[in-house]
Formats: structure tokens, C-alpha cells, sequence
């Protein structure tokens, strides 16, 4: 008997409270019946989780893991996982707990009123440092502008149904962006609101680093209108040049022309700096062109482990 849901869980140096928190999400599932599995994803974690995930496997049921051969960051993770999906119903969500497990069964719920996608949107950004709120929420805005696509709030705590699946599947690129990929499809959706629990261990697991490197990524696949702003601006200064050279000519035949040698380095810097940022911003989607067109895989798994019975017994499917 298949299960109704998959649980699509990336983990990345989340050993020590990998068990728990995998045993309180059962805990609830199977208090509302809801037949399950679980496709744990390990992003090549340096510590103990792999082997935390392959004795979980052996000692509960309804467990599939899968061990990438590095780490190749979240976004690759799910897409493991999501490739690995068989069930009717997937739910993507974060291995710290900061997904309330909670909501799932009412989020399960909505989903048989006919919805598609059933979307967790953060009510509270919860216990982030005033930094990160910041620098989320002009990322976010960027965002928006650029892409048509509002992601405020957005989060990875997602239920997506089989047509929003295979839908996701269609979509070719190496580079992704899960949460603005998933905003793409479109569907039936339903927004529902959750407070981002405390992090149960440890820290977050993204380094400045790696957030402008999803910055960067998920605006330039989602909007070539970076370009079009170097094209604007070559026109602005074109404009102004033709002012200037007017008034240049004109200083020239008064026979007042020496001065304006400030003008001159002003000027220099000013184009020399739009030149080399407008040659950078073209060097980025070229970078990116060269990228999805080697095709690499997103991932790679190195090892895999599975309950030897890979459907709970205990609750009965409702679907
Ligand atoms: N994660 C991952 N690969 C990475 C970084 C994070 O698979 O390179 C996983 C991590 O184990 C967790 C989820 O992505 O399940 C969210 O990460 P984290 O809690 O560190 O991020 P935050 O909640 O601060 O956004
Ligand atoms: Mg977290």
C-alpha cells in the first residue's frame, strides 16, 4: 500500500537532533492518520548525520534516505528529493522544526477542498537578527521588482499535490530556485500563515556567502531585466552627452573653453564605472548561460538506504 505523503526533508550537519525531530513529525502524522513517508535528503554533511539517518532507517519504518557525494546546498537537496517523490501529496520542509509539523495535517486538510499547492507564508520571521530581516526584506523587494513575482514571506514549507509536482519536474534548469520555481507554476494555491518556530539546534546552516550566491541566482534566473537597465542607462548617457557636446562646441567657438578639467575626470570615472558594471552584469547571465548549458547534473548521490517495510503500518491511508 503506497503512502499518501512524501516528506521531502534536506539535512545538512543536523546530527544531533536529527532523530527527535524526524520521531516528533511521525508522532503527529500518525496521530491524524496520515499515511507517510520520508525522503531525507543529506546535502553531504561533514558530521554524523548520514549515519544517523541509516540507523533511523533501520529502526523505523517509512524512511528513504539519500546521501549526496557533497554538499551542493539546499536548493540541489530538494531537488533530490522532489525527483524522488512517488506519493500523491509532497510537503517540503526544513529538518530544524522551524516548519511547525503542527499544521501539517490542517494543511493536508485544505488540500482536499481542491487546492494545489498549499504554501506556508511566515506570519513572524520568528528569531532572525535584525540583519537578516533587512537584508531579506530587500531581497524580497528587488525581487519583485524584477521578477513580477511577490515572495514576501514566502518559505520552503510547501504541500504540493502530483500536477504541481510534475509540473515542477518540466522545468529544466540546473541552477534553482525552489521557491520562486514553485511561485512560477501557478495552480490552485492556498496561503496559510505560520509562526517560524526557534531553530530546536545548532545554527543556521547559510553563510553569508552562500546568500548572495542565492541572491544573485534566483534574480538572474527569474529576470533578464538587469540587461535592459544597462541598456537604459546607455541611453540616459547618451542624452547627456549630446547636451554636453553642445555645450561644449559652444564654449569652444566663445573662446572661453580651458576650464572643466574636473568635468573631464567626473565624467571619466563616472562612464568607466557604468562600462565595467554593465560588462559585469552581462558577465553574469553569460556565466550562467555557460552554466545550464554544460548541463551538469543538479546532484549527485552517493548512497542510499530504505526501510525494509516502506509503509508505516500503523495508520490507515486517507486517501
Ligand atoms: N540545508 C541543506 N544544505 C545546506 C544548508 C542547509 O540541506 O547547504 C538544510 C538544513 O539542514 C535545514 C534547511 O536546509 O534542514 C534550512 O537550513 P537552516 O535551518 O540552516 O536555514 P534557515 O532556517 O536559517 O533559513
Ligand atoms: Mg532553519
Amino acid at each position: 500500500m503506497k503512502p499518501a505523503l512524501s516528506l521531502v526533508i534536506p539535512v545538512y550537519n543536523e546530527e544531533a537532533h536529527i532523530a527527535t525531530s524526524i520521531t516528533t513529525v511521525r508522532r503527529i502524522l500518525d496521530a491524524a492518520n496520515i499515511s507517510h513517508q520520508f525522503i531525507l535528503v543529506d546535502d553531504g554533511s561533514r558530521d554524523g548525520t548520514w549515519a544517523a539517518l541509516q540507523s533511523l532507517a533501520i529502526t523505523m519504518t517509512g524512511i528513504r534516505a539519500y546521501k549526496l557525494s557533497r554538499n551542493f546546498g539546499k536548493e540541489a537537496a530538494l531537488c533530490a528529493g522532489l525527483e524522488q517523490v512517488d506519493t500523491d501529496l509532497a510537503l517540503v520542509m526544513d529538518s530544524d522544526l522551524q516548519h511547525p509539523p503542527e499544521l501539517i495535517p490542517a494543511m493536508v486538510a485544505k488540500m482536499q477542498e481542491g487546492y494545489d499547492v498549499v504554501e506556508g507564508i511566515k506570519s513572524d520571521r520568528g528569531h532572525e537578527g535584525q540583519m537578516y530581516k533587512l537584508g531579506a526584506r530587500a531581497f524580497y523587494s528587488s525581487f519583485m521588482r524584477l521578477t513580477g513575482f511577490d515572495l514576501r514571506d514566502a518559505s520552503d514549507f510547501k504541500l504540493m499535490n502530483r500536477r504541481v509536482i510534475n509540473a515542477w519536474r518540466q522545468l529544466p534548469e540546473r541552477d534553482t530556485f525552489f521557491r520562486g520555481m514553485a511561485a512560477w507554476v501557478g495552480f490552485k494555491r492556498y496561503a496559510m500563515p505560520f509562526q517560524v518556530a526557534r531553530r530546536v539546534e545548532g545554527v543556521s546552516k547559510w553563510s553569508p556567502v552562500k546568500l548572495s550566491r542565492l541572491f544573485i541566482s534566483a534574480i538572474s534566473s527569474f529576470s533578464s531585466l538587469p540587461l535592459q537597465i544597462i541598456t537604459i542607462l546607455g541611453a540616459i548617457f547618451f542624452f547627456s552627452s549630446l547636451l554636453l557636446a553642445i555645450w561644449t562646441l559652444y564654449m569652444k567657438f566663445a573662446g572661453t573653453a580651458l576650464s572643466g578639467f574636473t568635468t573631464v575626470i567626473l565624467l571619466q570615472l563616472i562612464i568607466g564605472s557604468a562600462i565595467m558594471f554593465g560588462l559585469g552584469t552581462i558577465g553574469l547571465y553569460l556565466a550562467r548561460i555557460y552554466d545550464e548549458i554544460k548541463a551538469r547534473p543538479r546532484y549527485l548521490i552517493e548512497q542510499s538506504a530504505a526501510s525494509t517495510v516502506s509503509t508505516p503500518g500503523t495508520a490507515s491511508p486517507i486517501f
